[in-house]
């Protein structure tokens, strides 16, 4: 007998440490709702850049939220579509320029509580399984279960890079390792929500496994806490 009454996963990490690829195949085997709130920093961050305000300007990006419309849509796939303003920004917002400024707007306290609600919500109406960077520590502190995924910062450059390539996306394995090393330090360092793995988190370390490995890592830890 299950003695949770909902299933939450929280998952926490660094930039291509595998949580969403991870989380989505998870989402399907247990039949959870997989919730990717990077996405939704990426969609502040897009709409700041239509709008030609500096990813710094906090001011400006501040003034931009009134106008903002987030929705988020499942396909037939079970993926999250990312609906800003009406319009579908799910592929847009995987530029590697949005990643940086997603990375900016993030650290704006206006920022964060404007997408914590929807989050929470989320998780109080379906079993999910959220990843982000602060869910174990922040928006879902008591989640059943939380894991902090993470890999050598070499391997996971390696792992987005080849993403990336395979989307025709532009850009050089220095290039993605600059930018994600970056990027951790901005999220581990900003005073807000910091990047950290929670008191009682898990830690899976992908470094060493392959998707398949990793993935069954995940599996037996979701499966032996919730009993399903
Ligand atoms: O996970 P992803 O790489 O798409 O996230 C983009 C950026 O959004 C991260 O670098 C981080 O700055 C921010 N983010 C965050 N808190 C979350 C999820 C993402 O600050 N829960």
């Amino acid at each position: 007998m299950n003695r949770f009454d909902k299933i939450t996963v929280a998952l926490d990490g660094p930039a291509g440490a595998g949580k969403s690829t991870l989380a989505k195949r998870a989402a399907k085997f247990f039949n959870l709702m997989y919730v990717d709130t990077g996405a939704m920093y990426r969609c502040i961050g897009l709409y700041a850049k239509q709008n030609a305000v500096a990813s710094k300007d906090e001011d400006g990006v501040k003034a931009l939220l009134p106008s903002i419309k987030l929705d988020m849509k499942y396909d037939e796939n079970g993926t999250q579509r990312m609906i800003l303003n009406g319009d579908d920004v799910t592929e847009q917002i995987r530029q590697p320029e949005i990643s940086t400024y997603a990375s900016d707007v993030s650290a704006m306290p206006d920022v964060r509580s404007f997408l914590l609600f929807m989050q929470q919500d989320m998780a109080q109406r379906y079993d999910v399984i959220m990843d982000g960077r602060d869910i174990g520590t922040v928006v879902l502190p008591n989640a059943g279960l939380k894991i902090f995924i993470t890999a050598d910062a070499m391997a996971r450059a390696k792992r987005r890079f080849i993403e990336l390539e395979e989307k025709g996306v532009a850009t050089t394995l220095d290039e993605v390792y600059n930018e994600m090393c970056q990027r951790d330090k901005n999220d581990s360092e900003r005073a807000i929500a910091p990047l950290r793995q929670a008191d009682d988190a898990l830690l899976l370390d992908t470094t060493e496994l392959d998707l398949e490995q990793s993935f069954k890592a995940l599996c037996t830890l979701i499966s032996e806490r919730f009993q399903i």
